[in-house]
């Protein structure tokens, strides 16, 4: 067995209509992806290397949430707020 693990950006599918020139890329299925092994070990290990291949492709980590570069572009540029409900 294998676990597939991907980060998926907590922003996506919000904004198609009003920005559809500035797709998301977890709407697009284009964010890190990896399969991991069957062990809480592999998944753990897995993760970290998302999450640094996240960061290296210029996605963002805030408040507990994953953005994508896109949708952090678009937050940095004052078009949306970022959450803060959580
Ligand atoms: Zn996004």
């Amino acid at each position: 067995m294998a676990v597939w693990m991907e980060i998926r950006c907590d922003y996506r599918s919000e904004h198609k209509i009003i920005f559809p020139d500035e797709p998301c890329w977890s709407d697009e299925n284009n964010g890190p992806m990896e399969m991991a092994g069957n062990t809480q070990q592999s998944a753990i290990r897995n993760h970290r290397f998302l999450a640094r291949d996240a960061k290296k492709a210029g996605w963002a980590f805030k408040n507990g949430e994953w953005i994508c570069p896109t949708c952090w572009a678009r937050i940095q540029a004052g078009k949306e707020a970022l959450h803060t409900d959580i």
